[in-house]
This record gives structure tokens, sequence and C-alpha cells, in this order.
């Protein structure tokens, strides 16, 4: 089979779904590689790196694949190159990808990698999500420090004593946790608050402090069994956690934010009363402001200095800013998925009773699977 990687075309995506280490993986595995030129520049991956790992390096990766690797999902013009039945493995944006149809139109089939079932041990290797988070939480934290005019650790000192910075952390998934232990080995004072009660104690194991909601009896049931994802809160903890939000916010120097609800815009959690109270010289980073955005007023891209001095930071993308290691674990993640679809002969073995394979199938012999999930 070959397998091809085109050059990514998104705005602000530096990232590539192979890399050396796992061209030698899937050369070992039978099939040849073909790379678009120039695809790994942006993570700092020479086109002669790839040759001597034993790609072939050329102008169409696409169109004599029977396999693509990608890191996001292709542009209409190189789906409309695909051939017929091919595999294309990527973060295929599932909810939001208004082109499931063309690649269904190529009888292609399409595996997103964002369904994956994270629970299942034998998943966490291909779990790009979390790969990807793991780096950005970190990412975050730097980024908003760059920006803060103050340091994060205490510091005494003969010119007067310089107080910790104190950090706020809204959403505490595989970023956030990041975040948290990130800023505080950087000697900030962190708080941090999720919908989801149980990681209270994960918050508490990296030296943040927890921002207790008020919870009843029921919802607390409700945000036991969501499979690790947000619950739909209702419309008193939505009060509650404003309060709550609105207190640590406005007394924070730096917050942020990663609240998402996977398939649907990101909750807005900071609104503009909040932002107001908030003092001049802090910085609100809305890790979230590619699905809707947690923090009022956050556009993608963008630093934006409000008339009181708040910096709120819309930076997309974050990964990115770390291809050479977020291609290699995005690569890895890639790869280990991959060799689920052979068999112990590396042949292709496409199961479709197999509980990784189906969850991330979204387009298959000519239908988008998605709508009837
Ligand atoms: P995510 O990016 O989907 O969301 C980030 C966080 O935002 C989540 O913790 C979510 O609860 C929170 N959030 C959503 N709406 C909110 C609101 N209105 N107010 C406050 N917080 C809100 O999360 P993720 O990083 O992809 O992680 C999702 C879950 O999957 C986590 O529980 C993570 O631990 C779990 N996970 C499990 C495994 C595993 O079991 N092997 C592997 C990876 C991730």
């Amino acid at each position: 089979m070959q397998i091809g990687v085109p050059k990514e075309t998104a705005l602000y995506e530096n990232r590539i779904a192979i890399t050396p280490d796992t061209i030698k993986k899937f050369i070992k595995l039978g099939h040849s590689i073909v790379v678009e030129r120039d695809a790994g520049k942006g993570s700092f991956i020479t086109n002669d790196a790839l040759e001597q790992a034993g790609a072939q390096i050329v102008d169409d990766a696409i169109s004599t694949s029977d396999v693509v690797l990608t890191v996001n999902s292709l542009p209409i013009e190189q789906i409309n190159q695909l051939k017929q039945e091919a595999i294309v493995i990527g973060m295929m944006n599932p909810y939001r990808n208004a082109n499931l149809q063309d690649y269904a139109n190529r009888h292609a089939k399409v595996y997103a990698m964002e369904l994956l079932p994270r629970t299942l041990s034998r998943a966490q290797n291909m779990d790009v999500l979390s790969s990807q988070a793991n780096l950005a939480g970190y990412k975050a934290v730097i980024l908003a420090a760059n920006q803060f005019g103050r340091p994060f650790p205490m510091f005494m000192t003969s010119a007067g004593t310089v107080k910790p910075a104190r950090i706020v952390i809204l959403g505490v998934g595989v970023a956030g946790l990041q975040a948290i232990a990130t800023a505080r080995r950087l000697g900030a004072v962190v708080e941090a608050s999720d919908l989801r009660p149980t990681v209270r104690d994960q918050v508490e194991s990296v030296g943040g402090k927890w921002l207790d909601v008020p919870m009843s009896d029921e919802e607390k049931a409700k945000a036991k069994d969501t499979g690790g994802y947000a619950w739909t809160p209702s419309e008193q903890y939505i009060k509650d956690q404003a309060a709550v939000v609105d207190k640590a916010v406005s007394q924070a120097d730096i917050v942020i934010t990663t609240a998402q609800i996977p398939g649907r815009n990101a909750p807005r959690l900071i609104h503009q009363a909040t932002i107001d109270k908030m003092k001049s010289g802090s910085i609100l980073l809305d890790m979230a402001v590619e699905t809707g955005g947690n923090v009022e007023g956050s556009v993608v891209g963008q630093n934006i200095i409000t008339p009181n001095g708040v910096t709120i930071m819309g930076v997309p993308n974050i990964p990115s800013t770390l291809a050479a290691q977020s291609s290699a674990l995005y690569a890895n993640n890639l790869y280990n998925f991959f060799a689920t679809l052979m068999d112990d002969n590396k042949a292709f073995a496409l199961n479709p009773e197999d509980e990784i394979q189906k969850a991330l199938l979204v387009t298959s012999q000519g239908q988008v699977l998605l709508a009837s999930r």
C-alpha cells in the first residue's frame, strides 16, 4: 500500500502527520511512503530527513495513495483528487466538517481520530486529543507568562518583595491539568475549577486549589455518569458557577480557560461584567477561542487590550506552536491506530466490529455515518 502525506494547508498549521521515526515503522509493515515536498518544514523536518528515513518526496502525495495521513481535514481540491476507496486518517473535525459528503462521494473511508473511545486502555497510545492538549496546556502558560508584565514566583529582594502570580484555570481536562502543573512549576499560586467534581483530586495532586461550585445531589449523580466528559449543567449551577468564577477571575493575574464540550460550541464562562472588574495588566487566555470561546470578546489570532488594561489572548492552534514535538506525538498516535488496521500477516484487515475502528469511521461505502450515531 502507498501511504501519502500532504503538506497541511490550514492557517496556523505547522504540524505534519508523519515523522522519520514513523516512516521507518510503516516501511517495516511493508508500505511505501510519499510525502509532499516541504510538508515537514513547519515542524523542522527537512525533505532530506524524510528521504533518509525511506520516504519519497513528491509534488502530489494524494492522487496515487491508498492511505492518506493528515493533521487536518483536506481541502476540497485534495478530496477530489483522492483515489476511490482511499483511507484517510486525521483530525477530521467530524462534527463541524462540511466536506464529509465529499469524502463519501469518493467512497473514501475516513477515520476521525477525535472520536477515539478514550477510556479504552488499548486506545490510549492513539489519543490525539490528549497528546496535543497536553502540549497546548503547557504552552498556554508560557504564552501567558510572556505577555504578563510580572514574574510568576515570589521573590524576596532588597528592593522589595515580589508577590507570586495568581492564576485561575477554568476547565480541567488534559490541557487544564497540564496548565496547572506548569504554572505551579513556575511558582504561581493556582486555582482551578471544572464541571466535573471528580477532577478535584487531580487539581490538588498537582498543587492547585479547587474552586468549589455548590452542586445538588441530582447534579452530582449526573456529573458521575458522563464517561469523563462535561454534563449539561442546570441553570442554578450556571448561576452559582458564574459567582465563583467572577470572584476568582476578578482577583486573578492570569486566567486560562480550556472548557470544551465535544461536538458543541464551547461554554461561555467569562462575561464582560467580570472582565470589567479585572486588574490592569491581567491576562485572559482563551484556549477555546476556535470553538466559540469561553471568554466574551476573544477573537481568533488576536490579543485584544480592553479599556481597563486586560489582555484577552485568542491564540489559535496552540499545539502547532510546538510543532516539532506535537507532530512527533501525533505521528505516533496515527501509526498506533494504523497498526490496528493490519492483521498478523501485515495485510489490511479492516474490521467494522472493532470498537475503535467503528467509533472512528465517519464515511464508508459512499455514506456519511456520523449523523446516524
Ligand atoms: P475537553 O477538552 O473536552 O474539555 C476540557 C474540560 O472542560 C473538561 O474537563 C470539561 O469537563 C470542562 N468543561 C466543559 N464545560 C465546562 C463548563 N461549563 N464549566 C467548567 N468546565 C467545563 O476535555 P479533555 O481534555 O479532552 O478531557 C475529557 C475527559 O477525558 C477528561 O475527563 C479526561 O480526563 C478524560 N480522558 C480520559 C482518558 C482515559 O481514561 N484514558 C484519556 C484522555 C482523557
